[in-house]
């Protein structure tokens, strides 16, 4: 391995270290087959991570739900107030930032070509 591959390994390192520290969080991903959120939605207000939820409806529907893991860290006690988010909601707006990086790159790839 080359020394400039080996030097972007270790700022990678810290700079992944330095995530989990700021964001309250033990794992930079968790089965990001079928969890890429894990440790990936950062709460606007207190800066932590948001952690999925299942919950069923009184219809018995199930919902998926990733709500900040600061709300209820200690039992029956509400500390961070923000609200909790569909996971269709973060499936629709990760679409939509992946097709405008796609767009771009298009954009980008016809300037060269
Ligand atoms: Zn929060």
């Amino acid at each position: 391995m080359s020394k400039r591959i080996w030097e972007c390994v270790q700022l990678e390192i810290k700079r992944r270290k330095k995530y989990l520290e700021e964001h309250g969080t033990n794992a930079y991903s968790h089965r990001p087959g079928s969890n890429p959120f894990a440790s990936k939605i950062i709460c606007g207000d207190c800066n932590k991570v948001f952690a999925r939820k299942g919950w069923r409806s009184s219809t018995g529907v199930d919902r998926k739900v990733w709500q900040c893991s600061e709300r209820y860290k200690v039992k029956g006690v509400m500390g961070c107030a923000n609200r909790h988010e569909e996971e269709e909601t973060l499936i629709k707006a990760y679409l939509m930032a992946w097709n405008a990086l796609v767009e771009n790159r298009e954009d980008f790839m016809e300037q060269w070509t």
